[in-house]
C-alpha cells in the first residue's frame, strides 16, 4: 500500500501546518480582533499540548515537513517552551517557526533559543510609537523593537517583520519600515489586509500590493529575489545596497491559491483547508473520545480533499469569512 499523503483535488500537495496554541492575545489590534467583545475559549476547549504534539505526528506521516506556531499570541501560553522543545525533536520536520508580536521577546528570546527555533516572525506595523498604541491599544512598540534587536543579537534569522499596510493608517510609516533593511538583515513583509471576522476595520483600509510598492518607490528599485524551497506565499524583493529582503503578500490583489500548500489548526481543535473559507473539520472532539491514530489520518485526508481551489473573499464581497483572525492564526 503507497504511504497516504496530504494531495487535494487539484494535485497540491500539503506540507506545511500552521498551528495557532491559544486564541487568547495580549494586544487588540484594529485589523485583527472583532468589533464587539472577543469571545474566548474555555481552557478546556482548548487543544492540550500533548494532542496538538500527537495531531503533529500524524501530519509529519502524512508529509508535512514545515510548521509554523501562532496564536492568538504564542508567548502568553504558558509551557509554550517545552511544548516547542518537543516540537523541535519530531524526526521529519525541515522547518519550524514562531509568528508573535514581539511584547514578551525580550523576556522569553533564551528559552525560544534554546527550544530550538531560529526563524522568527513579529508582527510590527508602525515605527512609531503613538501609531503602535493606536494600532495594537498598548503602548509597547519599544518592548517590541528591544525584543527583535536582542533576537538579531542573538543570531536568529531570518527576522521576518510583518506589516498589515492599512489604508489611512499606516501607509505613511511604510517607507521608514522598508527603509529598515537598508541597517539591518530583516525581512519586512508587507500583508494585504483581509477583511475577515467582524473585523473593526473597513474595506477601504485594504491596500493593494502595488499601492504599497508606489509607496516605497522612493527608496530605490526592487529587485526580485530567487525563491527558495521552504519560501512562503510573499513575492521578494531587495532594495540595491539593502542588508534585508522585502516581501509582499498580496492575498487579495493577486492571490497565490494555486501555490498554497498549508492548513491550519485552530486551539480548538479544528482543522482548516483554507484561511478564508469557514470550512473546518473537528479534530479534538473525535480525539477525545479515544479515536485510533488511523481515524485522525483519515480525517487529514477528508480536510485536504476539501481545499478549495481558491478562496473567494474580495473587497467586493468581503463579507465571505465569519472565522476571527485571531482565532485562526493569521
Ligand atoms: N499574535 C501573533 C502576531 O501578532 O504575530 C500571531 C497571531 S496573528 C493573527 C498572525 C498574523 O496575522 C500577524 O502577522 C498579523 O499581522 C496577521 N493578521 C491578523 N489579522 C489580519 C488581517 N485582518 N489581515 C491580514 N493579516 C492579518
Amino acid at each position: 500500500m503507497p504511504k497516504p499523503e496530504l494531495i487535494d483535488r487539484y494535485n497540491r500537495r500539503l506540507t506545511y501546518l500552521r498551528i495557532s496554541i491559544t486564541d487568547r492575545c495580549n494586544l487588540r489590534c484594529l485589523y485583527c480582533v472583532p468589533r464587539d467583545a472577543i469571545p474566548k475559549l474555555r481552557h478546556t476547549e482548548v487543544l492540550r499540548y500533548e494532542e496538538i504534539l500527537r495531531l503533529i505526528r500524524i501530519g509529519v506521516c502524512l508529509g508535512i515537513s514545515k510548521i509554523r506556531i501562532t496564536g492568538g499570541e504564542p508567548l502568553v501560553r504558558k509551557g509554550f517552551d517545552a511544548f516547542l522543545s518537543e516540537l523541535n525533536q519530531i524526526e521529519g520536520l525541515a522547518d519550524l517557526s514562531l509568528t508573535t508580536n514581539g511584547v514578551l521577546l525580550e523576556d522569553h528570546i533564551e528559552k525560544i533559543r534554546f527550544a530550538g527555533i531560529r526563524r522568527i516572525n513579529v508582527s510590527l506595523d508602525t515605527l512609531n510609537r503613538k501609531k503602535y498604541e493606536q494600532i495594537t491599544g498598548h503602548d509597547s512598540f519599544e518592548k517590541v523593537w528591544k525584543g527583535i534587536r536582542l533576537a538579531q543579537d542573538m543570531g536568529f534569522d531570518p527576522i521576518k517583520i510583518n506589516v498589515v499596510a492599512l489604508n489611512g493608517i499606516n501607509d505613511d510609516d511604510l517607507a521608514d519600515l522598508a527603509e529598515l533593511t537598508f541597517s539591518y538583515p530583516f525581512h519586512i513583509r508587507f500583508i494585504e489586509y483581509m477583511p475577515i471576522g467582524n473585523a473593526c476595520l473597513t474595506c477601504n483600509r485594504h491596500l493593494p500590493a502595488d499601492e504599497i510598492k508606489t509607496r516605497i518607490r522612493c527608496l530605490g528599485n526592487l529587485t526580485p529575489v530567487k525563491k527558495e524551497a521552504y519560501d512562503g506565499p510573499a513575492d521578494r524583493y531587495q532594495l540595491e545596497g539593502a542588508k534585508g529582503e522585502i516581501g509582499f503578500i498580496s492575498a487579495i490583489s493577486q492571490h497565490f491559491c494555486h501555490r498554497c500548500n498549508r492548513l491550519r489548526l485552530t486551539a480548538s481543535g479544528h482543522l482548516r483547508p483554507c484561511l478564508l473559507s469557514d470550512f473546518q473539520v473537528d479534530l479534538k472532539g473525535p480525539l477525545r473520545k479515544g479515536c485510533l491514530d488511523s481515524e485522525l489520518v483519515n480525517l487529514f485526508l477528508k480536510t485536504a480533499h476539501c481545499k478549495p481551489y481558491q478562496h473567494g473573499l474580495s473587497m467586493e464581497h468581503p463579507t465571505g469569512v465569519s472565522g476571527q483572525m485571531h482565532a485562526i492564526g493569521g
